[in-house]
């Protein structure tokens, strides 16, 4: 009689082991799944932010537009290099001003504002 017990244990014992198996498989997935949905809402989210904001005023010589002054002359300080080695790599600089002549980045949109029109006398 004793055998059908240790048949029945064993048996027991592994269907139990493939039960909580399943179950931490499936605990698993849905964790899988909800990471992936918060980070396509992150995403998403991040996208609409980029799309709201307009585009840094960078100009072409990678200063920003406040460092131009209104004939679109670039005052940034830069680092122009007056003496080379023998592969034309600069040896010494020297403190000069950025020769960009004319800003060519994004425009960024006018803070003016209208207010707006009542009819009151
Ligand atoms: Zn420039
Ligand atoms: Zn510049």
């Amino acid at each position: 009689m004793n055998w059908i017990w240790v048949v029945l244990i064993l048996f027991w014992t592994g269907a139990f082991a493939w039960v909580a198996d399943t179950a931490r498989g499936a605990l698993r997935n849905r964790h899988e799944r909800k990471l992936e949905r918060i980070e396509a809402a992150k995403q998403a989210r991040l996208a609409v932010e980029a799309a709201n904001k307009p585009p840094e005023p960078i100009c072409g010589c990678a200063h920003h537009l406040a460092k131009h002054d209104k004939t679109g002359r670039c005052h940034e300080r830069v680092e122009v290099p007056t003496a080379w080695d023998e592969n034309k790599k600069p040896t010494h600089y020297e403190a000069g001003q950025c020769n960009c002549q004319q800003y060519v980045g994004p425009q960024p949109l006018s803070q003016v504002y209208a207010e707006e029109l009542t009819d009151r006398i």
